[in-house]
This record gives C-alpha cells, sequence and structure tokens, in this order.
C-alpha cells in the first residue's frame, strides 16, 4: 500500500483551476494544467509521497509479482493494465479515435516494417494495444461521441443556412445509414484545402442565422460548430462536428469508448479510465498527426444512439460500479459520510488497485493493521499482495473513485 500523488500533464486545452482546486495548490495555475495522471505509464508514472526516487512504474518493474499478481502479468505483462486520469478540459480537445486490439497489433508491425521510429512524429501506432476508454463527470461534461442516426443529421443540416451544404446532406439523406455516413465523412475529411475554406465559413454563417431564428433542439449541436469552427478555422473536423452525438454527461454520468468510436471532449472535468495504450488516430481539431486514411480503416460507422454509449451502473452499498466490456479496467465511484450510515467500506478483491479521492479525506487500513491516509488529489496504491483493507471517511461527503482489473484470481 503507498500515497501516490498525481502527475499534471500541462496540455494547452487545460483548465487553469479544477486541477488546481481539487489538489488544493493556488487557483488559477500559471499554466494550464489538463491531465492528473495516478498511473504506471513511462510518460508520466506517479509518484509515491515520502520516497524521494521511487515512482509507481519503478515499483511495478521491480516486482510485478507482487505488485500486479501472477494472474495480472500472464494475462496482461508485466505492467499496469490500466491508466486512471482525472481531465479538465477548458478548451476542446482532438477529434479521435482508438483501434482495436487487431488493428493495433497490425498497424505497430506495418509500422515497424515501415521503419518508422517510435518517436516519428507521423507514427500513429506506438504500441500494438487497443485502447477502450471510460469517462465519467465530475462536473457538467460535454463531448462529441460516436455517429448520430443519420436521419436526425439530415434534420440537423436543413436547419443550417447554406446552400453549399446542399450536395453533402443529399449524400446522406439518400443514404441515412452506415454507407452514408462513411460517404460524408470522408468526402468531407478529403475536400482540397480551397474548398474547405469557403465551405466551412459558409456552414459556421449558415449556423448563425438558424440561431439567430431561436432555440430549437439542436442549439446545443449549433454552438458547438461555431466554438469549434473558431477555434479550427479551415479544419474539416469542424464540419466532421455535425455528424456526431452532441453529448452532455450529468455529474456521475459515463459514457464508454469503443474501438472505432469517433469522439471529442469538450469541456468540463471528468475522470477517465483507459487501458495502457498510446494509440490515437486523430481526425483533426488538432494541430497535432492526423492520417485520413488510417483513420478511416479503423472508425466505426455505425449509429450509436447516447443510451448505447452512456455507461450502465450497478449499486453495491455505497459503491457505484461503471459496467463496460473492457478486460483491463473497472471503474467505481464512492461516498462515504464520516457521520453517516455508510462510513467505510471493504475491499477485499485481488489487486492492483488506484484509488483516487475527490473529497474529503480517506484511512485505509489494512487487516494487518498498516494505514495510509488520502486526501483530493492524492491517490493510494493497494498492490496484488497487499491484505484485504477497510476505507473509512475522516469526513463528510467523501468520495473517490476506485479502479481495478476486474475478473482476476487470487494468487497463491
Ligand atoms: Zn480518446
Amino acid at each position: 500500500m503507498k500515497l501516490l500523488a498525481g502527475v499534471v500533464r500541462p496540455y494547452a486545452w487545460g483548465s487553469r483551476t479544477a486541477l488546481a482546486e481539487l489538489r488544493g495548490a493556488p487557483s488559477p495555475s500559471p499554466h494550464p494544467e489538463a491531465e492528473l495522471w495516478f498511473g504506471a505509464h513511462p510518460a508520466s508514472p506517479a509518484t509515491i509521497r515520502g520516497s524521494d526516487t521511487d515512482d509507481l512504474l519503478t515499483v511495478i518493474e521491480g516486482d510485478p509479482d507482487g505488485q500486479l499478481g501472477a494472474n495480472c502479468r500472464e494475462t496482461f505483462g508485466p505492467r499496469l493494465p490500466f491508466l486512471l486520469k482525472i481531465l479538465a478540459a477548458q478548451e476542446p480537445l482532438s477529434l479521435q479515435a482508438h483501434p482495436s486490439l487487431e488493428q493495433a497489433i497490425d498497424g505497430f508491425e506495418r509500422e515497424n516494417a515501415a521503419g518508422l521510429t517510435m518517436d516519428a512524429p507521423e507514427r500513429n501506432y506506438r504500441d500494438p494495444s487497443h485502447k477502450p476508454e471510460l469517462v465519467v463527470a465530475v462536473t457538467e461534461f460535454d463531448a462529441l461521441a460516436g455517429f448520430r442516426d443519420p436521419r436526425v443529421t439530415v434534420e440537423l443540416l436543413h436547419r443550417i443556412d447554406a446552400p453549399a451544404l446542399a450536395p453533402y446532406l443529399g449524400m446522406l439523406a439518400e443514404q441515412p445509414d452506415e454507407s452514408g455516413l462513411r460517404a460524408i465523412f470522408t468526402t468531407w475529411l478529403t475536400l482540397p484545402d480551397a474548398v474547405i475554406g469557403t465551405l466551412v465559413p459558409e456552414v459556421l454563417t449558415g449556423a448563425i442565422r438558424a440561431l439567430e431564428r431561436g432555440e430549437d433542439r439542436f442549439t446545443l449541436e449549433l454552438r458547438s460548430l461555431l466554438e469549434l469552427g473558431e477555434a479550427y478555422p479551415g479544419d474539416p473536423g469542424v464540419l466532421a462536428s455535425l455528424l456526431l452525438n452532441r453529448v452532455r454527461l450529468q455529474p456521475g454520468e459515463g459514457m464508454y469508448l469503443a474501438a472505432g468510436n469517433l469522439h471529442a471532449y469538450l469541456h468540463g472535468t471528468a475522470v477517465e479510465l483507459m487501458a495502457n495504450s498510446d494509440n490515437v488516430l486523430r481526425g483533426g481539431l488538432t494541430p497535432k498527426h492526423i492520417d485520413v486514411p488510417e483513420l478511416l480503416r479503423v472508425l466505426d460507422f455505425h449509429p450509436a444512439p447516447m443510451d448505447e454509449l452512456v455507461a450502465r451502473v450497478r449499486s453495491e452499498g455505497a459503491e457505484r460500479i461503471y459496467l463496460t466490456p473492457a478486460a483491463e479496467f473497472r471503474l467505481s465511484y464512492v461516498e462515504l459520510d464520516v457521520d453517516g450510515p455508510a462510513s467505510s467500506i471493504g475491499f477485499d478483491m485481488p489487486g492492483p488497485q488506484v484509488l483516487a479521492v475527490m473529497s474529503g479525506r480517506i484511512v485505509v487500513e489494512t487487516t494487518g493493521g498498516e494505514t495510509v491516509e488520502a486526501g483530493p488529489g492524492d491517490a493510494v496504491w493497494l498492490a496484488d499482495s497487499d491484505p484485504d483493507v477497510t476505507v473509512r471517511a475522516l469526513s463528510s461527503a467523501t468520495t473517490f473513485f476506485r479502479a481495478l482489473v476486474p475478473g482476476l484470481r487470487r494468487d497463491g
């Protein structure tokens, strides 16, 4: 058992207040703070409080069987299978999708065979793993995710007062299905710059006119379009955003992004749990490398209704468990109150586990009598070799997220 300090990733789209306030640091922070990582990813492993030298990666590499358990190591290799992040978006993130396991293995081998170095800017596949993601809103959280029912998208495009949009609208109206979505998306992403340069401004002007006509069911969609158009003028991703579900998660709501799901986070604070991979294929809304043919290979154009995206939840006492098909991770959210009926909870599943505190204070006690205290911005690492634990609230309104690997056996 160890007390972890998360590592801040200072991407430009980050908030200057959300993560600073969570950890009790001066707010606003001098630089944007986009993500707080609690994991063992080589790029930013969590540090161990009270130790000058060790980080979680070093600890795991020094004792994979004790930290992960032999069962976890045999299934996922000698590394933590998941990465837990708190994400605070002030500005939209890139439009992206992640490959399936088969696509990742194939892509990684192809790029190795082509002689691309690991840090080459045009590399898409930095490892042979897939990257399913679960995002759970901490504040109201806005995103684009999954292709909307194309018949509804046709209505949205009709609302926009832009004659230049007509031929594309026709493509989707005549074929309001997966094939139509593939056709219009592919066309938009491969239009010559000169065409995009006139089409995007015309669409934005049309959207402004639509908004001026008054509120309707597409107000949120049109506002996001304008926001993206302002941030990324001349980017075909602005048009592509029109094809996706405009998602607004309420605190506690989660969304599961399977392989091939096209998505972009827009605004808000959320916890994200994902398989430990860096494989991202971008489709726009970013100055980073974009590989359209490769993105088209991995994208899932099957329309994704909202109730397929939102993760179902099972409650077990004070714990709300997000149900996903991911083999690498399971996320749950626990609410305790020192004076309430649920002031403590016992965990007896095998590790590895990370408990990330969002509010209040917890003390984690093993059956062996060892204790660790943690507050917001800290996390507690539970190794497979640790005995079972009880987590007790030290204050009212104590909340934390719990990440673990599902389905492991207790070894030995
Ligand atoms: Zn993603």
